[in-house]
């Protein structure tokens, strides 16, 4: 069989915030030495089959997947789903609902961003692939083109932080329900950075929950995740029998981020490929 790690089982494309199209994240992939590498889009899998396409074509195993929007409390918390069917109704109507709303709040930013920037509608177009999952990230390059920041994280340190008085929330299901559609969707659910800071890794009571719901892993392998945060993290997979994974997080040229700077050992890339049902993973 082929080896299905190392992996990255995080990264993203042009159809949502990344900077490259998916055939072009999948031959980074390649050409950083990965075995495997996850497409995960913000609420979309418009990018599967283009990425599929060039894992073939570049030799390394695709895993597809996406980075599902979910929050709790006003704090966002991403998930990531792997090999579920993206033909699955209710997870999908529940994606086309966070789109369209992330569309909706973006256009309510700008509106405000624009009181007090040059900044119009017609900006973010221009630095967004049509059909592509709106985010912040978008907003952030069209001010970087107009000179009003130099590139994405100053944007987020300055105009796009919650604390400059623009910032927007758009609809995301509770996490537990987040779990809920992957699974019933026979994807397979992992966490994303969920350990940014101590005081943001779930309670254990709000985990034991997320796990009895069908929660396989914890990405415990992210930058953005802290010392203190990873202890935790540690404790929880322990105790509750979950999969740990690492990856990038990779968005191209739109952060530091670099495929491979963390990696998901082969076993447990196969053992999430042995509990999903919704669809397959693409080996070359
Ligand atoms: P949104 O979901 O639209 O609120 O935007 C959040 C997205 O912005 C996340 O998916 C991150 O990838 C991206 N992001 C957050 N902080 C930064 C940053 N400092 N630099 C670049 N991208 C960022
Ligand atoms: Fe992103
Ligand atoms: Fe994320
Ligand atoms: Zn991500």
């Amino acid at each position: 069989m082929r080896a299905f790690g190392p992996a990255d089982l995080h990264a993203h494309s042009s159809v949502s915030d990344g900077t490259q199209p998916p055939a072009e994240v999948v031959a980074s992939a390649a050409r950083a030495g990965l075995a495997a590498v996850a497409i995960t889009d913000h609420d979309s899998t418009t990018g599967w089959a283009e990425a599929g396409v060039a894992a073939r074509e570049h030799g390394i195993v695709l895993i597809p997947g996406m980075e599902l929007s979910t929050r709790r409390d006003w704090a966002s918390v991403h998930l990531l789903g792997y090999l579920f069917d993206p033909e699955d109704i209710a997870l999908h109507a529940e994606t086309e609902r966070i789109r369209l709303d992330r569309l909706n709040r973006a256009e309510r930013m700008v509106a405000r961003i624009g009181d007090d920037y040059e900044l119009e509608w017609d900006d973010v177009l221009a630095q967004t692939v049509p059909g592509a999952t709106i985010g912040r990230p978008h907003i952030a390059d069209a001010l970087v083109a107009r000179g009003h920041v130099r590139d994405r994280g100053e944007a987020f340190e300055s105009i796009l932080h919650w604390r400059a008085g623009y910032f927007q929330p758009h609809y995301a299901p509770d996490p537990l329900e987040g779990v809920l559609l992957i699974r019933a969707a026979g994807g397979v659910p992992v966490l994303a950075h969920p350990g940014v800071s101590r005081e943001r890794v779930l309670p254990e009571r709000e985990m034991r929950e997320l796990v009895e719901a069908g929660l396989f892993g914890l990405e415990v392998g992210h930058r953005d995740n802290s010392e203190d945060g990873k202890r935790i993290l540690l404790r929880y997979a322990e105790k509750f029998g979950l999969a740990i994974t690492g990856s990038s997080d990779y968005h191209g040229a739109g952060k530091p981020n670099l495929l491979g700077e963390n990696t998901t050992p082969a076993d447990v890339v196969e053992r999430i490929v042995a509990e999903a049902t919704g669809s397959a993973p693409v080996v070359p």
